[in-house]
């Protein structure tokens, strides 16, 4: 018999002991809410509500498991939580979960009588397999909403408490301003010196602010790489300020230059009262009317941005609304086979009708979308429209073309969504060569390998893949070189510098040549005179979308102008 087949009964009872000890002192390093034993075959839970000792003789009474969670949901669990708290604290589940892993932890979220909100934690782990016995603890780590672990400052939740805090006590008679402030280029950081040192520079930050003249009376880490802090007005000097936010980050001998931006909100008298999540959602906005960060890398807060904030806080509101109430059209744009000069396929843009006639343009909307996370449920419509129309022409035997629709960075972390499509998409009536299906460089390399997975499938199936702006991101070769897309659509930004130097044409030659080397097409986009035409057909471009040839087209129009190329 193999010697490790079966372990003997001693070393057995060994490692029992010895996994009791680490539960004991791993218990007794903390103070908890409470500690419970609680014996999964019996369904009853013996709770300490004392601290731990030593030795613990669970003298307590004896209660039954699932009465004890029902209780505690109904009592002090916050009802959207409710379902959420009954299902990780289902036995089933909890065995289920300590077998693979001996321990399971998962957090809820608790309502007091007194109304304020915690966040609690609950630790299960097995202290006895064989008797289903299990050890389980409930901390509070409300703490964590409002500290960030990594630099020990507040997180934006705690952020905005502690700066509304201040500004609407009336003792306090200075002016102040929020500062933001974003980091340029960080990942650079994490590339260069791993997470372990983009984490001590994101440490670093607010310790310079610290130390600097600002003074500031309480900072924030707002996500990722975006700090906030709340200042004496009095104590800002730009000068200081340029310095600040331009910093060179030295470790292992290497040393990198990080730029900051930064937009400056004074806060008036009558605005002291206001939300500071919506002054920090203000300000963020504004950091894009920076426009060289190297030159002036900060911008101070005005009418003119506020006025803007107030239109995009209003288009988010009537956002919601306009995907219920069917707003939203789709525009086709045709794009032209350069050599036959025919209609090779169209690419589908959205439109959002608002208030009878009046078209607004995605740019204006598809960030808001992005940001309140349902631009996912207007792609699908996209989706289903195109579908439809597809398919209806196709049943007609009227004459059709492949379209291509946009998906967004956010569609790929919606499962739901990415699902949807792929059922869509192969039960379609067309051939499936005509659903593509359009990815910014951007979009693909920000998004994780495993949330791309969705690509892959459809892709099994015979959907195309455009990879959309080509050239204007970061990382365009390793994309290409990553996934097989199967046309490169060139950014508009190169077709429209044609003619403008020898370098912009060059440019443009070689990305053609480099993706026909590569077995591509490319699609030119946003062609517009005869002389970007003419060029690019000389470079052996494939096909052409721009207003020389065609603007997207209503439904009704584009189907009149394929009825006319039958
Ligand atoms: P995109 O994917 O790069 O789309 C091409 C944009 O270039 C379209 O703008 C199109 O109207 C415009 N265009 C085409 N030819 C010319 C030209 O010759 N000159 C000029 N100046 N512009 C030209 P549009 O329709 O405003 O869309 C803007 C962006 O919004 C799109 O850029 C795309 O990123 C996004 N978008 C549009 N529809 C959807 C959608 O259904 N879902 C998602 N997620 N994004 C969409
Ligand atoms: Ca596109
Ligand atoms: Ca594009």
């Amino acid at each position: 018999m193999n010697d490790g087949e079966w372990a003997d009964s001693s070393t057995q009872n060994e490692s029992i002991a010895l996994k009791h000890e680490q539960i004991v002192s791993r218990l007794l390093t903390k103070v908890y809410d409470y500690v419970a034993l609680i014996d999964l075959h019996k369904n009853s839970i013996y709770v300490d509500f004392d601290q731990v000792s030593n030795t613990w003789d669970w003298t307590n009474e004896e209660h039954n498991y699932d009465e004890a969670r029902f209780s505690l949901s109904d009592h002090f669990i916050i009802p959207e939580d409710c379902e959420n708290f009954i299902k990780n604290s289902d036995r089933e589940n909890l065995m289920r979960q300590l077998e693979e892993q001996d321990e399971y932890i998962f957090t809820s979220h608790f309502l007091y009588g007194d109304g304020t909100k915690r966040v609690k934690m609950f630790h299960y782990y097995y202290y006895d397999r064989e008797q289903g016995l299990v050890v389980a603890t409930l901390e509070d780590k409300t703490s964590l909403l409002y500290k960030d672990p990594l630099t020990g400052e507040f997180t934006r939740r705690g952020f905005i408490e502690a700066a509304e805090e201040i500004l609407k006590d009336p003792l306090q008679t200075e002016e102040f301003a929020i500062l933001y402030i974003n980091l340029k280029g960080f990942k650079a950081i994490n590339d260069l010196f791993g997470a372990e040192g983009g984490d001590r520079a994101l440490r670093w930050i607010p310790r310079l602010l610290r130390q600097s003249n600002l003074q500031p009376l309480v900072i924030g880490r707002l996500n990722a790489d975006h700090f906030a802090c709340l200042v004496d007005q009095q104590n800002i000097d730009e000068e200081e300020l340029m310095d600040l936010l331009h910093l060179t980050y030295e470790a292992n001998n290497r040393s990198l230059d990080l730029y900051g931006v930064c937009c400056i909100l004074k806060i008036s008298d009558e605005d002291r009262n206001s939300s500071v999540g919506n002054m920090c959602g203000a300000a963020r906005m504004a950091l894009d009317y920076i426009e060289d960060e190297y030159v002036k890398p900060y911008v101070v807060f005005d009418e003119k941005m506020r006025t803007q904030y107030i239109e995009r806080t209003e288009t988010a509101a009537e956002l919601g609304a306009a995907l219920e109430n069917n707003e939203f059209k789709v525009y086709y744009q045709p794009v032209y086979d350069l050599k036959t000069g025919k209609i090779a396929s169209a690419e589908a843009l959205v439109r959002w009708q608002r208030n009878e006639g009046n078209m607004v343009s995605p740019g204006q909307f598809i960030p808001v979308l992005e940001e309140n996370g349902r631009i996912s449920q207007m792609d699908l419509f996209v989706e289903r429209t195109v579908k439809e129309f597809l398919e209806q022409r196709f049943a007609e035997k009227l004459p059709i073309v492949p379209v291509s629709m946009n998906m967004s960075q956010m569609d790929f972390y919606d499962k739901d969504m990415m699902a949807a499509v792929l059922l869509d998409v192969s039960n379609t009536t067309v051939p499936m060569d005509f659903t593509r299906f359009e990815v910014t460089e951007t979009a693909y390399s920000t998004v994780a390998e495993n949330n791309r997975n969705a690509l892959l499938d459809m892709k099994r199936i015979g959907v195309k893949f455009y990879l959309d702006d080509f050239g204007s991101g970061y990382s365009s070769f390793s994309t290409i070189r990553d996934f097989d897309f199967d046309v490169i659509k060139l950014d508009m930004g190169f077709v429209q510098k044609i003619g403008t130097s020898i370098k912009a044409d060059g440019v443009v030659w070689s990305i053609i040549t480099m993706a026909h080397t590569i077995g591509t097409k490319v699609v030119a986009e946003g062609a517009e005179t005869q002389e970007q035409v003419d060029f690019l057909k000389d470079c052996g471009c494939d096909y052409i979308q721009g207003y020389y040839y065609s603007k997207p087209l209503p439904e009704h129009e584009f189907a009149e102008l394929l009825n006319k190329t039958a």
